[in-house]
């Protein structure tokens, strides 16, 4: 059951991009913490980051983990957000011939995955092409 735990830990970043930045080094983490994991630094702040970013990679999944499949082919993106940290999440609402790089994306949330024996669903950030 350690799949739904470390899952509910992460929902304030799934759900909006929080976690905590160190104030010394700026180094984003996606959970709160209380020493920064580049610099040793305890000096840390709750902040978010932000939901747009630059296309840097992405690669199309043909094959996924159960839950997943029936969502594929999906398309994986690399993702330098505008404060410099690197986030790699799905697209969605695009083809892999709509992406270009260094292409400007946001972040929405919908839903990831079925799980096979709750049915529990599943829902984190996505990225899509910026309007
Ligand atoms: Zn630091």
């Amino acid at each position: 059951m350690s799949k739904p735990a470390s899952y509910w830990r992460l929902r304030p970043f799934v759900y909006r991009l929080e976690g905590s930045r160190c104030v010394k080094c700026g180094h984003f983490h996606p959970l709160v913490r209380k020493v920064c994991r580049r610099c040793g630094s305890k000096n840390l702040e709750r902040d978010r980051l932000p939901a747009t970013g630059i296309l840097r990679h992405f690669t199309v999944v043909s094959q996924a983990q159960q839950g997943m499949e029936k969502n594929t082919p999906f398309i994986v993106a690399w993702v330098e957000m505008d404060d410099g940290s690197k986030v790699v999440a799905q697209m969605t609402d695009c083809e892999p011939e709509d992406l270009k790089p260094a292409m400007k994306v946001e972040t929405v949330v919908r839903k990831i995955k079925v799980d096979g024996e709750s049915r529990l669903i599943f829902y984190g950030i996505k990225f899509r092409p910026s309007a």
